[in-house]
């Protein structure tokens, strides 16, 4: 962690304590070019926008995806009030963006909310790859 680190995860925290302040869930981020330069900030608006993915990383990582060429989105940092859950590392990961830098982990997290049953996705396949696979059959080469 650099002063600069330090200095834009703060800027983040701030940016979720106004969402808070503003009726929103408590989590913002915002994405930095290489020279320490803001770029864009977000916060939680999912229930502003009834939408399930509108976390402040996932933001940053489709707009860093539609603006940014694949070098300028490698050399950028994302500084977040707390540890990207899955579905936005996911889309951070395809996104191209070079660090995550997070104020407050998953775990930390957990131990601020009351308690919740966990997750249970039933994921059943492969089902039929032989027939899904004709249609994919060919697109990478
Ligand atoms: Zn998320």
């Amino acid at each position: 962690m650099t002063p600069d680190d330090e200095r834009l995860l703060r800027r983040a925290l701030e940016l979720a304590a106004a969402a808070r302040a503003a009726g929103h869930a408590p989590f913002a981020s915002l994405l930095a070019g290489p020279d320490g330069e803001v770029l864009i900030e977000a916060h939680n608006t999912v229930a502003a926008d009834n939408d399930i993915s509108a976390h402040p990383e996932l933001k940053l990582a489709r707009w860093a995806a539609s603006e940014l060429d694949p070098a300028t989105a490698a050399g950028t940092t994302m500084y977040t009030s707390c540890q990207p859950c899955g579905m936005c590392q996911g889309g951070i990961e395809r996104s191209g963006l070079g660090r995550v830098v997070f104020a407050l982990s998953t775990e930390q997290l957990t131990a601020l909310k009351p308690p919740a049953p966990p997750l249970a996705l039933r994921l059943d396949g492969p089902a039929l790859p032989d027939e899904a696979g004709v249609p994919v059959a060919g697109y990478y080469l």
